[in-house]
């Protein structure tokens, strides 16, 4: 998707400081961060919402699953805990329209989701 800003980051035409990629997915530091540990993970294919991930993406859904695991502990927030979180939609708070799971922890998290 050329005006994709995930789409962007996947292949290289903006930069971001990678955490860890598969070959599914990659995993960034998000350019906001809200909590001591906050990484972004993408599927390099462009799947804008949560909704629109069919039932052909389980193995992207997979992936996905996987480099949130990966990130937790490279980050190591595994032990202590953390949060995965999608936003979908604009009363789900998404303002990028490219499915992607955010992984906050480093400090306790309120009660409040997103
Ligand atoms: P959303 O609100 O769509 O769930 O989350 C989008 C996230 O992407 C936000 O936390 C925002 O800080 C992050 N973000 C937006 N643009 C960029 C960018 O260019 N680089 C990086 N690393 N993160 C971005
Ligand atoms: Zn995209």
């Amino acid at each position: 998707m050329e005006d994709c800003i995930f789409c962007k980051i996947a292949d290289g035409r903006i930069p971001a400081a990678l955490v860890y990629e598969n070959d599914l997915t990659l995993a960034f530091e998000d350019i906001h961060p809200m909590a001591p540990v906050h990484v972004i993970v993408i599927p390099k294919k462009h799947i804008p919402r949560l909704l629109d991930l069919g039932r052909e993406d389980r193995q992207i859904w997979d992936a996905l699953v996987d480099a949130v695991q990966e990130v937790s502990r490279i980050k190591g927030v595994d032990e202590k805990g953390f949060r995965m979180v999608i936003n979908c939609n604009d009363e789900g708070g998404q303002v990028v329209y490219h499915l992607h799971v955010h992984v906050l922890g480093g400090r306790k998290l309120d009660d409040e989701l997103g």
